[in-house]
């Protein structure tokens, strides 16, 4: 599919629970939220049917996203179906990576072929910090399961002033002797984000090239969104950045994103979208949800509204761990 703009979309992110194990302080408050009610949020039968739909529209890669998508039952079931729908060549999960030791053979198992694991330091107090949770150990044993089974590995973190600025080297240190890609994601102002200060994509590139030597941009395709890598002398692995706000990522997007409660967003900063969820149980076919996908397709702006106008007050109101990142 094309959108009104020229790009292509091929790649839909599904976040399949709003819940999650951790609280981290850019995405979640500590007491917790309300959770959906489970009568709101699509079955993962119902999921992977839109997965399909998407599938006869050339959509050929899915990222399995949430809240935390370890916590929802029969996850790694549908990570299979979904795997083995005609059309889907690549099925990725992104997690906090504190019960990935847990499914990490179900998942290999089930076809998965890369996890993104959400770390922002390699210190167990800043950890405890950051996440409001203990579960520091349980991460660093899932990564090294998850390389060891030779899974393509990719570490994200969000740099944020004051909080994990020391975390920037050492975590860009895990490409050093594996093919792990590290990435700085520039935190956003969504939600509890817009709270925080990002450490600007020039800063952290700084850091590291003070630290680590050259970064050299990298022209080879390497995963499948909107990062930018680049290659250090030493390093089995890249460096990535993934600049939402100092270079609106937007020109090379390719994505669409569905809530858990079945809401199809075209960009994740607009409110714009298609409830899929009612064309489902309303008995609507897959020609029906195609063709709704298709019109979301239409929807989707040229470029995120970050800092412009009074775009920051509507985004505080909005909660990653409901868009999936
Ligand atoms: N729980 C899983 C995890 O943490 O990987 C998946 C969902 S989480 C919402 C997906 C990604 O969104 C994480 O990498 C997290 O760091 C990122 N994220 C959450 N809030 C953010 C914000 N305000 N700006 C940038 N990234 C954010
Ligand atoms: Fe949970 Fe991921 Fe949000 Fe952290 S970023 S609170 S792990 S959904």
């Amino acid at each position: 599919m094309r959108d009104g703009f020229g790009r292509t979309i091929d790649y839909l992110r599904v976040s399949v629970t709003d819940k999650c194990n951790l609280r981290c302080i850019y995405c979640m408050p500590p007491e917790g939220v309300e959770w959906m009610p489970h009568s709101e949020v699509l079955t993962l039968e119902e999921t992977q049917g839109i997965c399909a739909a998407a599938a006869t529209l050339g959509v050929n890669k899915i990222k399995v996203t949430g809240g935390e998508p370890l916590v929802r039952r029969g996850l790694t079931t549908f990570i299979r179906s979904v795997k083995r729908t005609p059309g889907i060549e690549s099925v990725t999960l992104t997690t906090n990576a504190v019960l990935l030791d847990d499914f990490l053979d179900e998942l290999v198992d089930a076809g998965i072929d890369t996890v993104n694991i959400s770390l922002d330091t390699l210190d167990a107090d800043v950890f405890r910090y950051i996440t409001g949770s203990d579960g520091f150990e349980k991460v660093l044993r899932s990564i090294d399961m998850a390389r060891a089974a030779r899974l393509a590995v990719k570490i994200n973190c969000v740099p944020i002033r004051g909080i994990n600025e020391g975390d920037i080297v050492p975590l860009a240190e895990l490409a050093r002797h594996e093919k792990t890609a590290v990435r700085f994601i520039e935190l956003m102002p969504l939600g509890l984000g817009a709270n925080l200060t990002p450490i600007p994509h020039a800063e952290t590139f700084e850091r590291l090239e003070r630290a680590l030597g050259i970064l050299r941009a990298f022209d080879g395709r390497l995963g499948n969104g909107p990062a930018s890598y680049y290659s250090v002398e030493g390093f089995a692995g890249k460096i990535g950045f993934i600049s939402a706000v100092s270079h609106s990522f937007c020109g090379a997007c390719n994505r669409l994103r569905l809530t858990g409660t079945g809401f199809l967003k075209p960009c994740l900063a607009s409110d714009v979208g298609i409830d899929l969820k009612a064309i489902v149980r309303g008995g609507g076919d897959d020609e029906a949800i195609a063709e709704a996908i298709r019109v979301a397709v239409t929807l989707k702006p040229m470029r995120h509204d970050f800092y412009q106008g009074n775009g920051n007050n509507r985004h505080k109101k909005k909660n990653m761990f409901r868009i999936g990142g």
